[in-house]
């Protein structure tokens, strides 16, 4: 996610006027930055390619019939374009993110660098497996770290992100059940879910039903167990849930799915909050993603590469899809075909060409095997204590809509702002101004204008302590009246506040070059 999701002055909606006063359109270090083609100029080059006299006649036919449209710059203003647009990014190597949900942590430079050794960085997919097995033997241990870590027996490596895991596991949950020769067409969702969740189960074929959180912003077990029955198909849950908070009642809940025939998908995109701690295997859960992305610090956002593997129960495994990874006498396989796989197996289909996200893998084992069971536990608990920390430190200043301590992330309402004229966008958006990324705000959909802070373990006290100051401080102007400090924030950035209802009713969705070059025919 970037802070300036706008890449061309030409391609925004209203409100995107800049602030003038300047001669070159730039303020100080703040670049503004046209696209690459509005650069460009005809007949420029990053090279001096030497001319080659070729007769007219062999050129027959050959000749290109217009320009072809690419732009043309020297090196160093290609070298300056990309620079200045990676300033305007903002990530984890530049500040605090604390946006909820997402699990925002430092990764190590070791991981990089593991991640990039020859032998795993230029790893063709279609290698032959002989050229192949220490990848493979990478994948394997980082299986076996999975399935010890979570308590499950076992684990497909195939997704891609936290929602492709989803997908996966609940279409490994239909082919359980179409095998057992039922019909179980309903998927329950709590209130509180992440959007995925309910978009993955009707993309899975069922229907979603929604069931209830107490006010204490956890799920309603007398509402789940009205709605359970022979055609409920799985509940999906997330612990902890997206209010920050541990479902105490997780074991009874799936005592209840359970007898009434149903699997229980747990969301584990929050497992950062408990890793090493608790195993979702103790908690009687059949499939569970898990964002590598997430939890084990591979960098993500901005729809950058993700991994979502999903450990399954034994009544899940069998169903897993292709393709499968063995271990025998002659080595590591990858079985890619259904008349080759294990006595028991019946995959439900495959998901992808190729197996896996191989730098993902290599940068979680690494952070797996750098932390040890016992340092992983510790970064769950530090994590928790951070999120603790900030809520204790702002719940007076801002306001909090749950009693209690909370897990790995902080959730604030907007109750503080009530009668100020600020609103949480508002707030979260003048928080930019003060060099920080926004929190998640709106979500989850339960609390009213939520404001979701997930430090995690990665920022040091002091790191933690200033945030809180800014927060506080703004909490306090907030509600001291000062609206124009918030209305129409950020104001120190390239782009001023987006048009939100132009951005989405009319998107500009593809830059046009005021005179289209004649395409090559
Ligand atoms: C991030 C997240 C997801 C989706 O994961 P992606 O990797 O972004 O697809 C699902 N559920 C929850 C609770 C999440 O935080």
């Amino acid at each position: 996610m970037t802070m300036n999701n706008q890449g061309s002055p030409t391609a925004t909606g209203a409100g995107q006027t800049r602030e003038p006063a300047t001669i070159s359109g730039d303020r100080g270090m703040d670049h503004e930055e046209r696209l690459i083609f509005e650069l460009g100029r005809p007949g420029m080059s990053g090279v001096d390619i030497p001319r080659v006299e070729i007769a007219e006649s062999r050129l027959a036919g050959q000749r290109r019939k217009g320009p072809i449209g690419l732009p043309g710059l020297s090196e160093p203003e290609v070298v300056r374009h990309y620079v200045r647009l990676s300033r305007m990014n903002y990530s984890i190597d530049a500040g605090l993110y604390p946006l909820g949900s997402c699990t925002m942590k430092h990764n190590p430079r070791l991981n990089e660098k593991l991640a990039r050794l020859p032998g795993f960085g230029d790893l063709h997919p279609l290698a032959p497996l002989s050229a192949a097995q220490g990848a493979l033997a990478l994948i394997g241990e980082l299986m076996r770290w999975l399935t010890a870590l979570t308590g499950m027996p076992a684990v497909t490596m195939v997704p891609k992100a936290g929602a492709h895991g989803e997908l996966c596991g609940m279409l490994t949950i239909r082919a359980a059940i179409a095998a057992r020769g039922e019909q179980r067409p309903r998927v329950l969702v709590p209130e509180s879910a992440h959007g995925t969740n309910p978009a993955t189960a009707t993309f899975a074929g069922f229907t979603v039903d929604e069931i209830k959180a107490t006010p204490k912003g956890r799920v309603d077990v007398a509402a789940l167990e009205a709605k359970l029955g022979p055609d409920v198909g799985a509940v999906m849950l997330t612990n902890p849930n997206t209010c920050g908070l541990f479902e105490r009642d997780v074991l009874r809940i799936a005592q209840l799915v359970h007898k009434a025939g149903a699997y229980f998908y747990c969301d584990g995109a929050n497992f950062n909050a408990i890793a090493g701690r608790v195993r979702p295997g103790d908690l009687g859960v059949d499939a569970m993603h898990i964002n590598l992305h997430k939890t084990f610090s591979t960098p993500h956002g901005g729809g950058g590469p993700g991994a979502g593997p999903v450990v399954l129960s034994a009544a899940l495994a069998p169903f897993a899809p292709l393709p499968l990874l063995v271990h025998d006498a002659s080595g590591f396989r990858l079985i890619e075909d259904r008349d080759e796989v294990p006595a028991g197996a019946r995959p439900f289909g495959r998901m992808c060409a190729f197996h896996g996200q191989m730098g993902m893998f290599v940068r979680a084992l690494a952070t797996m095997l750098s932390h040890g069971r016992d340092g992983i536990r510790q970064a769950s608990e530090d994590a928790v204590l951070s999120a603790n920390y900030i809520l204790a430190s702002l719940k007076d200043a801002m306001s909090a809509p749950f009693e209690g301590p909370c897990m790995h992330e902080a959730l604030f309402d907007d109750e503080f702002l009530h009668d100020s004229g600020v609103t949480t966008l508002d707030f979260a958006k003048a928080m930019i101004d003060e060099g920080y990324h926004p929190m998640t705000v709106y979500f989850p959909l339960v609390v009213h204008g939520a404001m979701l802070i997930e430090p995690t373990e990665s920022e040091s006290k002091e790191s933690l302590d200033r945030f809180i100051r800014v927060l506080g401080t703004m909490a306090l102007e907030a509600k001291a009246g000062k609206r124009e400090r918030f209305e129409g924030a950020p104001r120190l950035v390239p782009r001023r506040r987006l048009d939100e209802t132009a951005a989405s009713r009319k998107p500009v969705l593809r830059w046009k070059p005021k005179e289209m070059p004649k395409a090559a025919e």
